[in-house]
């Protein structure tokens, strides 16, 4: 490890692209660890998809809402632990989630509790415990794996030895189920036509993986389904998702980083096949420049990141991104409400689904987060209710009936939203709603797509894209790496891609 007071002229410049969580993350562990990093974004405001914006007195939590991780041990907590500064404030939800599937007013509650959600699941769907068990088992495989910091996938010697350190012989349980999808478990155990289970799957899936129990990997929906029991769990943060990034970039700059918003990345130069320098572009003051760098640290989308490398993208690189397939985009709608018209001990988060047809979360279904009395979102006696659910970013492309699309799925989502929250016009205070035209704008993702590349056998994993590039020195981090989607899976590849820049 570097340390700050030798910091020279000979200390190694990273340039971050990007200051979401995946980008803050690398930024403030890099520089506690004596880098020099300046890291640039192209938002008024740092956090990304895990940022937040005000209105009318209320502040609304742009994308994620929940956050796993922050237990003893959890990623966020162990960064922070070596940052030295303090986990923001935070209460558990419990439950996790609240789903109503269609036409049931009972909802399946997700327990913390191990045994309070074994009761729950036994009750819910009978006949299924031997499926739970064995998803219960590949978590705690995978656990323990994952927490020995394994180089997922490996793309030079260091991964791979980094890689065949974390196995242990319990590691190898898992490799039957490699190539597994959930649909196959389920029809191993003769539960493939149980309507109730594949769908209620289908839908936590769709949250944590953009795709249902037929696509999604089997090692990854048990890590995606088992967190949100103690002794890890889901947390909601006081204040707001804000307070995360703004801890990241407090650390950053006390440890000499410097992060610049409104600025935008616009190229990243290679010589000798490195990344060399960075075009940026200042937009409040319209001026540009080449930003040395002996890393980048690039927290964008795979497709962003091979826009910024233009025509020197490595071949095989650019053709691997062109053919993944299409990944979502999500609607959001964010509500600021008289606190009456949320049912009294309404759980934190909660997900809809309207009916059985058509392909889960198209539309279909709504996931919802509520804020808590007093958390700081809301004045007193009001609320927010956010609510999103995933659409096709093609269908938000075309120009001409685009404020007509989304004024028919805002006035779609109040409706269905009003069956369970009170929503007449005197508890409605405030309306936005953000489409992938909205992310794209904001956050400058691919065509406002989010939650990375999906966790299908064939991108999960050892089979995803690699924090490591295949240009040396260049670095992705965020959620089209592994682990994956959400602030913890970002937090983790933000933690893989400094331990490979320290290594090498
Ligand atoms: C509706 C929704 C709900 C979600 N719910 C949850 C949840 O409850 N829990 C959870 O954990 N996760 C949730 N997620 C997912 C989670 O928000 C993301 O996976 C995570 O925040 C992504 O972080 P990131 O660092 O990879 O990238 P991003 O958040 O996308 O950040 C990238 C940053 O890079 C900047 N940038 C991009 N290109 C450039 C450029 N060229 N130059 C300069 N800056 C650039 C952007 O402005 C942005 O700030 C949700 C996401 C959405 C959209």
């Amino acid at each position: 490890m570097l340390q700050s007071s030798r910091r020279s002229s000979r200390t190694p410049k990273v340039v971050v692209i990007g200051a979401g969580i995946g980008g803050l993350t690398a930024a403030a562990l890099l520089a506690k660890r004596g880098y020099a990093v300046k890291v640039f974004d192209q938002a008024i405001v740092p956090g990304g998809c895990a940022s937040t914006f005000k209105r009318g007195g209320f502040t609304f939590d742009v994308g994620a809402t929940q956050v796993a991780g922050l237990e003893p041990g959890g990623i966020h907590q162990q960064i922070f632990e070596e940052l030295e500064i303090p986990l923001p404030e935070a209460s558990i939800c419990d439950p996790a989630c609240a789903v109503f599937l269609p036409n049931e007013t009972v909802p399946i509650n997700v327990w913390r509790d191990p045994q309070r959600w074994q009761a729950e699941r036994q009750r819910q769907f009978p006949g299924s415990e031997p499926f739970w068990q064995r998803l219960a088992s590949l978590f705690e495989y995978s656990w323990r794996f994952q927490s020995r910091d394994p180089v997922l996938p490996p793309r030079s010697g260091w991964d791979m030895w980094q890689l065949i350190a974390a196995l242990r012989p319990d590691t190898l349980l898992t490799v039957p189920y490699m190539f597994s999808t959930v649909a196959q478990l389920l029809k191993s155990y003769g539960l493939r036509c149980d309507r109730r289970l594949k769908t209620f799957l289908d839908l936590q899936l769709k949250l944590y993986s953009q795709v249902d129990a037929d696509q999604t990997a089997l090692l990854y929906a048990a890590t995606a389904l088992g967190v949100s029991q103690s002794p890890q769990g889901l947390y909601h943060l006081h204040g707001s998702m804000q307070a995360l990034s703004d801890r990241l970039a407090e650390a950053l700059r006390r440890d000499g980083g410097e992060l610049y918003m409104r600025h935008r990345a616009e190229q990243i130069l290679l010589e000798q096949g490195r990344p060399r320098f960075v075009r940026i572009t200042d937009e409040k003051r319209g001026e540009s420049w080449l930003e040395p760098a002996d890393h980048v640290v690039a927290n964008v989308t795979v497709q962003n990141l091979v826009e910024l490398l233009g025509t020197q993208a490595p071949v095989g690189y650019r053709q691997r991104i062109n053919k993944l397939p299409p990944a979502s985009g999500a609607f959001v709608v964010y509500l600021g409400v008289e606190q009456a018209a949320v049912p009294t001990s309404c759980p934190p988060h909660l997900q809809f689904l309207y009916d059985y047809d058509g392909p889960i979360g198209e539309n279909n279904s709504l996931f919802v987060s509520v804020s808590r009395p007093g958390d700081g979102r809301a004045p007193t006696g009001k609320a927010t209710v956010i609510a999103s659910t995933f659409t096709e970013v093609s269908a938000w492309q075309r120009t001409a009936d685009y404020e007509q699309l989304k004024q028919q799925y805002t006035e779609q989502a109040i409706a269905r939203l009003g069956r369970y929250f009170d929503l007449r016009p005197a508890h409605l205070l405030q309306v936005e709603a953000a489409t992938p035209r909205t992310f794209e704008h904001y956050t400058a993702r691919y065509q406002g797509t989010v939650g990375g590349i999906g966790q299908r056998l064939s991108t999960f994993g050892p089979f995803g894209f690699a924090n490591r590039t295949p240009v040396p020195h260049l670095w992705l981090v965020g959620d089209c790496t592994h682990p994956g989607e959400g602030t913890a899976g970002v937090s983790y590849s933000a933690l893989t891609a400094v331990r490979q820049i320290e290594a090498s």
